[in-house]
């Protein structure tokens, strides 16, 4: 999440549009200890860096409403306003 003092008008944007939420198409919510079909609650990180044999970026997620975000582009997001996915892929 971005700082809300800092960044308040990204914060706003990531809370109206990033903010992940089981439904019936993400088969969730996922059990304790286990993630939805889309990858939510993503797991804690202190960086955003690859993990050796798996296709996507871990990215950085420090504390519980972190890992309800789905990931985006800073300035790309603000300029589309809506909501999106950007993430790093390998291969
Ligand atoms: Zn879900």
């Amino acid at each position: 999440m971005p700082d809300l003092i800092y960044k308040s008008k990204l914060y706003v944007t990531v809370v109206a549009n990033q903010i992940h939420i089981c439904n019936k198409k993400c088969k969730g919510p996922a059990p304790s200890e286990q993630t939805c079909k889309k990858g939510f609650s993503r797991p804690y990180s202190k960086t955003t860096h690859y993990k050796e044999g798996n296709s996507q970026y871990i990215y950085k997620c420090l504390i519980k409403v972190d890992s309800w975000v789905v990931s985006y582009h800073p300035v790309i997001f603000l300029r589309w306003d809506a909501y999106m996915n950007t993430q790093y892929i390998t291969d």
